[in-house]
This record gives structure tokens, sequence and C-alpha cells, in this order.
């Protein structure tokens, strides 16, 4: 599985539609300072369901969206489109590419697709769960993040040996369970007391 393909439009310093290919291999983005560089990794996270503005050097969730310039008006929404090659059935999908994408507009409305399909933020992350990739994965080492994991406490830093053993997703799971669980038994102790109520 690799990255093939990131869409940008209305996200932040990229106001107009903005394609990028990529090929096997390794890739640089270079370019001046303040062109959008680090903009394009805040896209990649951002698709892939991070939720907090500051992370992404923003104050809300809104500055995201192409805040207009001298030359241009601002826009109502932004959106950024994530192609993977899944060739390797990498990702429990029967796609050999798997498109997913988030929109955001002005009055706060998201919206998450995979393949152009309507879908939850859950089912994105549970998509990502345990292949590396994923807002809080490995696969995106922000500046400062390796002495963030060095010296994070050895709880914290059990989470990315958890992602990458594959251990995530069952984690998730059992999780969900449990919670059901929880919420069955309670609903057992009401019918309990209702009963008892009516005898
Ligand atoms: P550096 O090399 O200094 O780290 P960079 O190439 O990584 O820079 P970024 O930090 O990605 O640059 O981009 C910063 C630019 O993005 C700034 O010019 C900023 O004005 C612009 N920008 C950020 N958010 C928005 C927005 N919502 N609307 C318009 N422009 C934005």
């Amino acid at each position: 599985m690799f990255l093939k393909r990131i869409e940008l439009a209305g996200f932040k310093s990229f106001a107009d539609k903005t394609e990028m290919e990529f090929v096997t291999g390794i890739t640089a983005v270079v370019g001046p300072n303040g062109s959008g560089k680090s903009n394009i990794s805040d896209g990649i996270r951002w698709v892939l369901g991070e939720q907090s503005a500051k992370s992404l050097r923003g104050g809300k969730m809104e500055d995201i969206i192409f805040a207009g310039s001298d030359a241009r008006k601002a826009v109502n929404y932004g959106e950024v489109s994530l192609t993977l090659d899944n060739g390797d059935g990498a990702l429990p999908l029967e796609y050999n590419e798997v498109t997913v994408t988030r929109r955001v507009h002005r009055s706060g409305d998201s919206e998450y697709m995979i393949n152009k399909q309507s879908c939850r933020l859950k089912d994105i992350t549970e998509l990502f769960m345990d292949t590396g990739i994923g807002k809080e994965a490995y696969s995106i080492i922000g500046q400062g993040r390796i002495e963030e994991i060095l010296s994070t406490r050895s709880e914290d830093r059990r989470g990315i040996f958890e992602e990458a053993s594959g251990i995530v997703k069952y984690k998730s799971r059992k999780r969900e369970a449990q919670r059901k669980l929880e919420d069955t038994e309670n609903n057992l102790l009401r019918i309990h007391d209702l009963v008892t109520e009516l005898e």
C-alpha cells in the first residue's frame, strides 16, 4: 500500500483544486518558507480524522478553510482526498485503489467518504486501524515527534508498538463489546426491578 495521490481544494493555502501524484520511492516536497509544505501533511492528518484544530496549527476547525488573500475571495468549504494503492490488499476493501475524502463547510458540517460513498469518521478510523496510517499512527512523524515519543511515559509509547503489532482493532472491539455488555447488564437490572414491582 502506498499513497498515490492527494487532492486539496479550499484547504488552507490551497484555494484551487490542487492534485499531487506520488510514485513509489522517496518524494521530497521543497519550497520557500510559508509556501504550504506543512499544509500538505496537515491535509493528510485532517482527512484521516484529526479533530484538534490546534494540532493543525489553527485556532478553530474553520481555520482550515481557505480564508482568502489579496487576490482571491475566501471559499465556503475545504476538502481533501487521499488515494491509496491497495494492490496488496492491506486495506480490508475489495478495491485496488481506495480514496478517502473529508469535506468541511463554514457552517461546521463535516462529511466523510470512502470511494465517494458517504461514511462515518468511525469507518475511516477502523479502515486504517493497525495499518500504521492514521492521525496518531507512526506513518506521519511531525517535527518534535521523535523527541516526544522518547520522552513520553512508557504507557504512551506502548500505543505505537500496539499499532505496529496490529492489536489496536482488537482492543477497540473489546472496548465496544464491554460497553455493550454493560448496557445489557443495566437493561437486565431495570427489567428485574420492573418484574419485582409487578409481582
Ligand atoms: P515553512 O518552511 O516555514 O515551515 P511551509 O512551506 O511548511 O513553511 P506552511 O506552514 O505549510 O508553509 O503554510 C503556511 C501558509 O499557509 C501561510 O502563508 C498561511 O498564510 C497559509 N495558510 C494557512 N491557513 C490558511 C487559510 N485558512 N487560508 C489561507 N491561507 C492559509
